[in-house]
């Protein structure tokens, strides 16, 4: 039998009948495909669509990211049924931080406070004191009691932090993100002579001797308001490749340079952001399946760190 391939107007058809059946919403995350953002409901960072997903009044949020991401919409709305297209779509950064070895830091450091990325699993937020997102860290960090701090899992985005706020102490959870790590100065200043007015702009993920040469560091919507914004009409941007099509709708009139990495997938292009499709939204949202469920005791729990940030922020 020859399988049936849908054309995207087709499946895009198909996926705003579902969504308006069904009373749904799409969620999608920067760095997901132009095709995806295209017809999302709402396009954003960590945060944004945190908020989003605290605020729907939809019966289903589907989550076109990554699982964490679905996780942190389901906790913070646990009476929605949350749907993500595709479930092998994980972090590799949230992947690397335990529970054990994050009880163990705290044994360790019985004064130090557990500040966790939003890029960490539903299990280490359970454990941490409070969340942060790469827009708000420094913030929230400042505004904490505590003077020792244990940040899990990036360590690129934790030193960040710390150079920021050098009267606290940091212990670093030793985790990374494969596509920003991969990312080289040499891979910026060689685009910074080829185009010599351009600025820099990178996300705090990056390593820190990439970070350092940089003309602006922040969130992936920090850098769009940075480089829709500044003076120079070649921007060089440090990171996920998704954004390129963000930025380009917003302000076509620049030039918004990404570099070419080999190391992963080919350029700073995260795997499992890609592995979401328009098919896979369509099949989710027709069958809905691939339902995010958690236990009440983990929501609960988990919940807690992530209200202190937005009673922060
Ligand atoms: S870009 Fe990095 S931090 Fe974001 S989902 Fe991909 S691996 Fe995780």
């Amino acid at each position: 039998m020859t399988a049936v391939v849908e054309n995207k107007e087709a499946l895009i058809e198909r996926i705003n009948y579902l969504r308006k059946k069904k009373n749904a919403v799409l969620l999608a995350h920067f760095y997901q495909r132009g095709e995806i953002q295209d017809i999302a409901d709402y396009v954003g960072d960590s945060l944004e669509l945190a908020r989003r997903a605290q605020e729907t009044d939809a019966d289903i949020i589907v989550f076109s990211g990554v699982r964490f991401m679905a996780e942190t919409a389901k906790i913070l709305n646990p009476t929605k049924k949350v749907l993500h297209p595709n479930p092998e779509s994980g972090c590799p950064m949230a992947d690397m931080a335990t529970v054990e070895g994050v009880l163990k830091l705290k044994e360790e450091h019985p004064d130090a406070v557990v500040v966790s990325y939003i890029n960490t699993n539903a299990d280490v937020k359970t454990i941490s004191d409070v969340i942060v997102t790469s827009r708000n860290a420094v913030k929230v960090v400042k505004a904490l009691d505590a003077k020792k701090i244990i940040f899990v899992p990036d360590q690129f985005l934790g030193s960040y932090i710390a150079r920021q706020v050098p009267e606290k102490e940091f212990i670093l959870w030793k985790g990374f993100c494969p596509p920003h790590f991969n990312l080289t100065p040499d891979q910026l200043l060689a685009l910074k002579e080829r185009y010599p007015d351009a600025k820099i702009a990178v996300h705090p993920e990056c390593n820190t001797e990439t970070v350092k040469i940089a003309d602006f560091v922040g969130s992936t919507s920090q850098i769009i308001e940075f480089a829709t914004t500044c003076d120079s009409k070649n921007v060089i941007i440090g990171t996920e490749i998704g954004l390129k099509h963000w930025l380009e709708k917003l302000n076509p009139d620049k030039n918004y340079i990404f570099p070419v990495n080999a190391d992963y997938c080919g350029t700073i292009h995260c795997c499992d952001m890609k592995k979401n499709t328009l098919e896979k939204i369509a099949d989710v949202l027709e069958r809905e399946i691939n339902e995010i469920v958690l236990p009440e005791d983990i929501i609960e729990k988990a919940k807690k760190p992530l209200d202190k940030m937005l009673e922060i922020v």
